[in-house]
C-alpha cells in the first residue's frame, strides 16, 4: 500500500467522536483498524520503515502505545520496553510525573530493561498536548538512553505536541496529522 492510499483507508477507518470522554474532546477511536489485518499490516510496515536500521529498542506507552509498539520490535528485532501508568510495575522502576489538563498523572518503567546509549523510539497511538510522551522522554534519559524517535498514528497538531517534544532535537513521525 502507498503512503497516500495507507492515509485514506485509516481517514475511512478511524471514527471520530465528538465530545468523548468529556465535552469539547474529539475522541479519536482506532479500534476499527483492528478488524482489518491487512490495514494492521500496513501501518506496521509504515512505522517500520521510519525506523529501520535508527532504533535500538522500542518503548511503548499504556495501553495503546503497545498495540502497534510490540509488532513494530518485533519486525525491527529489537526489544520492546513498557511505560506504565502508576502502580502496575514491580521494582526496580522509576517514575515521572507531568501535568494533565486538570491535575496531574504519573507513569513508570523498569529500570533493568533499556541501557546507557542506546537509540529509543518512543511510540504511542496519538500526540495530543504531549505531556505524556514527554514525560516517557524524561524517563529514558535519566537512564542515560537516547531519545532517537517518535512515533505516532494520530498528531492533533492543534494541540502543539510536538513543540513540548523540540528540545529533545529527535525525529517525530505522525501517520495522520489533524
Ligand atoms: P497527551 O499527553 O495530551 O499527548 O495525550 C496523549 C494520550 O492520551 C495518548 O495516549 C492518547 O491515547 C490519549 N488521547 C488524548 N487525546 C485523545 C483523543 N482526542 N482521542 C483519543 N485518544 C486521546
Amino acid at each position: 500500500m502507498n503512503n497516500e492510499s495507507l492515509i485514506a483507508e485509516l481517514n475511512n477507518t478511524i471514527d471520530n467522536i465528538p465530545d468523548f470522554p468529556i465535552p469539547g474532546i474529539q475522541f479519536k477511536d482506532i479500534t476499527p483498524i483492528f478488524l482489518n489485518p491487512k490495514l494492521y499490516e500496513a501501518v506496521i510496515a509504515d512505522f517500520v520503515n521510519f525506523s529501520k536500521g535508527k532504533i535500538d529498542v522500542v518503548c511503548g506507552i499504556e495501553s495503546r502505545g503497545y498495540l502497534f509498539g510490540i509488532a513494530i520490535a518485533v519486525a525491527l528485532e529489537v526489544p520492546f520496553v513498557l511505560i506504565r501508568k502508576k502502580g502496575k510495575l514491580p521494582p526496580p522502576f522509576i517514575s515521572q510525573k507531568y501535568n494533565l489538563e486538570y491535575g496531574t498523572s504519573e507513569i513508570e518503567m523498569k529500570t533493568d530493561q533499556i541501557k546507557e546509549n542506546q537509540r529509543v523510539l518512543i511510540h504511542d497511538d496519538l500526540l495530543a498536548t504531549g505531556g505524556t510522551t514527554e514525560a516517557a522522554a524524561k524517563l529514558v534519559q535519566q537512564q542515560g538512553a537516547i531519545v532517537s524517535q517518535f512515533s505516532f498514528l494520530i498528531g492533533l497538531n492543534e494541540l502543539k505536541g510536538k513543540e513540548k517534544l523540540k528540545h529533545f532535537q529527535a525525529d517525530i513521525y505522525e501517520i495522520l496529522s489533524y
